[in-house]
């Protein structure tokens, strides 16, 4: 292998440039040449390839967000659409792909892959959905972001005996909000998982209200059929009834945009890095992911179009801690 390429795609997640970074770095170790993509599938399928050297990625490590840029690139889940990245690539006389991403981005690799292109997948993605690897880039900052936001909006909700909706991301995956919502103490946590009726979330609020909490805090992942939008509808008629105001708020994008923390730098930096050893050793059609502590590769037979499931053993746990 002398040449290859790097990009991410799909949702940006915190790490995404360290990540790159390390991917250059370890390449050009071997004396390759590393091209990055620029806006993802997108880029490869127009040729915005620029080859990187070793400053091109400096004093990106701290940096939230991705370098390449991302995009949602639908061309490129047609044959024709790959067909196009794969002239590019020939004709840069590029050897092998990484690709940094979520679900959608390493579906859209193996399907490069089965069209006889190196490809490996670097797992990537704030939602946690991904098999392949227990954590992936830019949860453990996302989660972080998402516990901040709890811990001020306890502090307001308190002095005014208020009870907050806070809805996080997750898309279908419910791990940010059950995760922030331990890790917050909230009183409720809603995923998609498990999902539960506005009635009976009315009646934990009730419930804290009678043990004589000062607030209460929902967590709601994005993707439960009622979200926060919805239950602030049902909830605005009935606040008489629960004791508690109620207010709503989405954090949305907000949860992306972190400077990433020492646990996604560090595990950017090793996925990145075994990536570019996959390649080396001629590995391909993987993702290279987080198990047990340890750095591994996983077939993308055994990744794409499954979701990993939610230890649900925690909602039990969540509950148990109520006081
Ligand atoms: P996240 O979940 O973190 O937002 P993601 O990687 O799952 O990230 P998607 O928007 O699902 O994000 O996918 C990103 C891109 O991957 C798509 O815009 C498309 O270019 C490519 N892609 C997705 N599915 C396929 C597919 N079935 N075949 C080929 N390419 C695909």
């Amino acid at each position: 292998m002398k040449s290859i390429a790097v990009l991410t795609s799909g949702g940006d997640a915190p790490g995404m440039n360290a990540a790159i970074r390390a991917v250059t770095r370890t390449a050009l170790t071997r004396g390759w040449d590393v091209y990055g993509v620029q806006h993802g599938f997108a880029g490869l399928m127009s040729g915005d390839l620029k080859k990187m050297g070793p400053r091109d990625v400096g004093g990106i490590i701290q940096q939230g967000g991705t370098v390449l840029g991302s995009a949602r690139a639908p061309e490129f889940k047609s044959e024709e659409g790959r067909k196009k990245a794969l002239r590019h690539l020939n004709q840069l006389g590029i050897e092998g792909l990484v690709v940094i991403g979520g679900n959608g981005s390493q579906t859209g690799g193996e399907a490069l892959f089965k069209m006889g292109f190196p490809v490996v997948g670097v797992a990537s993605t704030i939602d946690n959905d991904l098999v392949g690897s227990e954590i992936t880039i830019g949860v453990d900052t996302a989660l972080n972001i998402a516990l901040e936001a709890i811990d001020r909006l306890k502090v307001t909700a308190s002095s005014h005996n208020r009870a907050f909706l806070v809805e996080v991301m997750g898309r279908d995956c419910g791990y940010l909000a059950l995760m922030s919502g331990i890790a917050g103490g909230a009183e409720a946590i809603l995923i998609p998982e498990m999902e539960k009726t506005p009635a009976e979330v009315a009646e934990i609020l009730k419930s804290a209200y009678a043990k004589g909490k000062a607030h209460a805090i929902i967590v709601v992942a994005e993707g439960c059929t009622n979200n926060a939008d919805e239950l602030i509808k049902y909830f605005k008629e009935r606040e008489a009834e629960l004791g508690f105001e109620i207010r709503a708020i989405q954090l949305g994008h907000v949860q992306r945009g972190g400077t990433p923390g020492a646990f996604d730098r560090l595990l950017a930096t090793r996925l990145g890095a075994a990536a570019v050893k996959s390649l080396d050793r001629g590995e391909y059609g993987v993702i290279v992911g987080l198990n047990k502590g340890q750095i591994t590769t996983t077939p993308y037979t055994e990744v794409t179009g499954k979701h990993k499931s939610l230890d649900l053993g925690l909602m039990d746990l969540a509950k148990e801690l109520d006081g």
